[in-house]
């Protein structure tokens, strides 16, 4: 094996040196991770040891704030008329805090389930989700969700718009008292393009599409939303135009027969780059290309420019969470075979997609011994004893790794979307493996605020399972901080603290870098 070193290896195949920037949510620093520029990740493990979680919600707000730009940007060059509206899609992470960020940034709300929409009215009555922000409802309704939708419509929540999934979903929202803006969901946009099966299950034919309109004629419901959308993680920008381009065109023909309708939404399937190093993607070119298309389309059919809703999902919240967690012991591999890298977690637990999502990759990345030489490895999770709780899985290519023992801690990043909703929050989990220590860090007024909550304890396990634990607690592999003069218990649950990661490094200077790496 030759003695290429881990840097030498990252900056051969990825381009990327191993001081500045790795990708738009980790930098490199003397030698250190920083986690959206500005968190240490190493002075984190040395105050909370591992396993860890990271969510660094100022990340969100970022991505939300970039993708804001680039559609100024995109209307600018494009000559679109139409506004572009930004909307969270509330299922790819549902926490209270994401939620919160996402909407103070001044996204939209896209919602999949009942519970999601009185998670919006009492938002709403909150006065944390304003009123002005659409709520577009997607998915299949049964009796519940529409009794949701229509409460918060009563509640006066005008912009409030149900896609209608099929028409008996109409029959159920015409009962509803008050006036609806309403959507129709194309399904023939679902796997258009073949890859996303699966997807065609969602939305009308054409024919039932016309039955809507036709429906409505004689009603105080409008029709305002045209939605298509064609699956998720669509990477290929032409692709995406391509497949999108004959619904655009849908859309047309509809708007001559309701002259009510006014946006185009193009759904979810935004990329993120938290799961491959090597991710690639121009939002404002294809943002652009998307409106100079939609523009002529329209003009064609002698139509207004709709104003465009895309759902963000994986987009917002993929890469503002991460997991860190140590080697705690080597297996060699079977011969011709990578090592195996004993964690201290579960990948199936904490990574369900890496199970359920062919070919799912996250970006992974060692914390220290950057000039160690460079390994082929698999992870295996050390709290399960289960033969699929490994990454990446064997029809992959291995992960390229230090050449390290024990003690060598890695980020496994790009896991804020999905990841937690698919495992569940605060449940049993697969051989009852703890949930890790979360610190979660947010922008409160220009100051990061960190709550830390510790790792999921034995006895809130045991009761899940139905026992009644009496003589407590009973220790379970606790994380441990790097650093021995460190207590290894965090004593207060949710305790605000001030930013942690300033530690060695200036606040002042955390601006500045983050300046330098913006103005590139
Ligand atoms: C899940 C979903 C989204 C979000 O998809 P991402 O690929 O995560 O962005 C958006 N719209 C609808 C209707 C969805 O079902």
């Amino acid at each position: 094996m030759d003695q290429q070193a881990y840097a030498s290896y990252i900056a051969q195949h990825y381009h990327r040196t191993s001081e500045g920037v790795i990708t738009d949510f980790m930098t490199r620093h003397n030698g250190h991770l920083y986690f959206g520029d500005r968190i240490n990740l190493s002075d984190l493990v040395r105050r909370y040891g591992t396993p860890l979680e990271v969510a660094y919600n100022p990340l969100i707000t970022e991505r939300i704030r970039s993708m804001q730009n680039w559609a100024r940007q995109a209307r600018s060059a494009a000559q679109y008329t139409g506004s572009f509206i930004y909307a969270y899609a509330t299922k790819a992470n549902f926490a209270a805090d994401v939620i919160q960020t996402a909407l103070a940034a001044g996204a939209h709300y896209e919602t999949s389930a009942a519970a999601d929409v009185r998670i919006a009215q009492h938002l709403w009555r909150q006065g944390i989700l304003p009123g002005d922000r659409l709520i577009c409802c997607n998915g299949s309704k049964e009796p519940a969700y529409i009794e949701a939708i229509c409460d918060l419509r009563i509640d006066d929540y005008t912009n409030i718009v149900p896609i209608v999934d099929d028409l008996e979903e109409l029959d159920a929202l015409m009962e509803c008292p008050a006036p609806f803006q309403l959507g129709v969901r194309e399904r023939a946009a679902g796997n258009r393009d073949g890859f996303h099966p699966g997807n065609d299950r969602f939305g009308l034919t054409m024919a039932e599409i016309d039955a809507v309109v036709e429906r409505l004629q004689s009603t105080r419901h409008r029709l305002t939303v045209y939605h298509a959308m064609i699956g998720s993680q669509v990477e290929d920008r032409e692709h995406f135009l391509t497949t999108l381009r004959e619904s655009i065109v849908a859309y047309c023909r509809l708007r001559q027969r309701a002259p009510e309708l006014r946006y185009f939404n193009f759904g979810g399937g935004m990329p993120t780059s938290g799961y491959r190093l090597d991710f690639q993607f121009d939002y404002a070119h294809f943002l652009t290309e998307l409106m100079s298309e939609v523009r002529a389309i329209c003009a064609d059919f002698s139509v207004p420019m709709p104003d465009l809703i895309g759902e963000f999902g994986r987009y917002t919240v993929a890469t503002h969470s991460l997991y860190l967690f140590e080697v705690g012991k080597v297996k060699a591999g079977q011969p011709g075979e990578p090592d195996w890298h004993l964690i201290n977690g579960s990948l199936m637990v904490s990574l369900p997609d890496s199970l359920l999502v062919e070919d799912q990759e996250f970006v992974v990345l060692p914390l220290d011994n950057w000039d160690a030489p460079v390994r082929p490895v698999r992870l295996a999770g050390r709290r399960t004893c289960d033969s699929d709780d490994v990454y990446p899985r064997f029809r992959q290519q291995p992960l390229m790794l230090p050449a390290g023992g024990p003690g060598q801690v890695i980020a496994i990043c790009g896991i804020g979307a999905y990841q937690q909703m698919i495992s569940g929050r605060g449940g049993a989990h697969h051989c009852l493996s703890p949930e890790p220590h979360r610190v979660v860090i947010t922008d409160v007024e220009g100051r990061l605020v960190t709550r830390s909550i510790p790792q999921q304890d034995q006895a809130s396990i045991m009761r899940l399972l139905g026992y009644q634990p009496h003589h407590l607690p009973y220790p379970l592999p606790l994380a441990h901080p790097k650093s021995p003069s460190e207590p290894a218990r965090i004593s207060s649950v949710q305790r605000p603290m001030s930013l942690v990661a300033g530690g060695s490094v200036p606040r002042r200077r955390n601006r500045d870098r983050l300046r330098l790496v913006r103005s590139k």
